[in-house]
């Protein structure tokens, strides 16, 4: 019997910087597939970089087939599985934003089949981590499948994503100044589990990107390497911990809320800032410097600015703690009814 077990699963190569993709043939080889590949991409991420994975990795002599998906929920997980049970590539490469990476992440994990992360925005940590975000299912909230094999973020494709992506990046890099109190605070309180190395890890990079914030809007390149470098460390925090606990407290669940109240939510990262300039706020920490940095970088800070209703809001904070109660956090000292969740909105200036 192994008692204490902790299993770690960590990206094996890592490549950030202009042009990297034009190295995605030699790295899938080098990781030992040089025989075939199974590329799962969106129409639009097909064009901006797809395409070209696709002639390079042909050019290196592997067999490729590609797959077009949509959404993020169970029947194309399925259709994906079914594709791999068939071809059985030797790798999955993941090419997009948050969905197509997702897809393709949790559907080589339940083939028991390697994967490569190719990301083509910088909105959220899922580009790196170990987790994914499933729509349609009883839990909102992200489930475990496996740390990708390799990462190729190529700053060149990425620079020329919506700003919007970038803002939600910095965002829900910037919201584990929450999450890893709301997770000491749950190792003081109930005696949770608590990573000291992975809290640091994800601690760290919430603060490396507070500090470089203004070189989003002054020297782009620099300012998105430090974004990327900064979401790919978030993803590592959670392959330490084994679980979401570093990169995801009350802020997350008040997002996680919002997806089920708003009629129209906002994206991820964005709806994280705003809920982490609140639960800052509830554990007494400096949410007014966050704001600023949230404002910075053209992050939403307000209920306008996030496309949603001040009611959502409200209603998002009083639910957010049902939402995974095996989750403590600051919502577990501080239950918030109506009233004093728009008393929080309000002094926050959210609405
Ligand atoms: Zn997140």
């Amino acid at each position: 019997m192994v008692a204490n077990l902790h299993r770690m699963q960590l990206p094996r190569e890592v490549v950030v910087g202009n042009n990297t993709l034009d190295q995605i043939g030699a790295i899938t080889k080098r990781l030992g597939f040089s025989n075939s590949a199974l590329i799962v991409m969106g129409p639009k991420t097909m064009e901006i970089a797809g395409r070209k994975a696709m002639d390079i990795l042909k050019a290196e002599g592997l067999k490729i087939d590609h797959l077009i998906v949509t959404s993020c929920n169970i029947k194309d997980i399925v259709f994906v599985e079914d594709k791999i049970e068939e071809l059985k590539p030797q790798v999955v490469i993941g090419v997009g934003g948050g969905t197509k990476i997702d897809v393709a992440k949790i559907s080589a994990s339940h083939k028991d089949t390697p994967f490569i992360s190719v990301p083509t925005t910088a909105s959220h940590d899922g580009i790196a981590s170990p987790l994914v975000s499933l729509k349609g299912l009883d839990k909102p909230y992200s489930l475990m499948a496996q740390a990708p094999m390799a990462i190729v973020a190529d700053t060149n494709i990425i620079i020329n994503s919506s700003p919007r992506f970038t803002a939600s990046g910095c965002a829900d890099v910037i919201s584990k100044l929450t999450s890893v109190k709301d997770w000491k605070l749950a190792h003081e309180v109930i005696d949770e589990y608590y990573g000291e190395y992975a809290a640091n890890l994800a601690l760290m990079s919430a603060r490396l990107m507070m500090r470089n914030a203004r070189l989003l809007t002054t020297d782009k390149e620099q300012g998105l390497r430090i974004l990327i470098e900064a979401l790919i460390s978030c993803g590592v925090a959670m392959s330490i911990a084994g679980s979401s606990r570093p990169c995801s407290g009350s802020e997350h669940l008040f997002s996680h809320a919002l997806d089920q109240v708003a009629p129209k939510p906002a994206m991820h990262g964005e709806q994280c800032g705003v809920g982490t300039i609140m639960m800052a706020r509830l554990h007494n920490i400096n949410w007014k410097q966050i704001r600023d940095t949230l404002k910075l970088v053209g992050a939403p800070t307000t209920a306008q600015e996030l496309g949603l209703e001040k009611e959502h809001i409200v209603e998002a904070l009083v639910r957010a703690q049902e939402i995974r109660p095996d989750r403590y956090t600051i919502l577990d000292e501080r239950t918030l009814t109506p009233e004093t969740a728009k008393t929080l909105a309000k002094t926050t200036g959210v609405i």
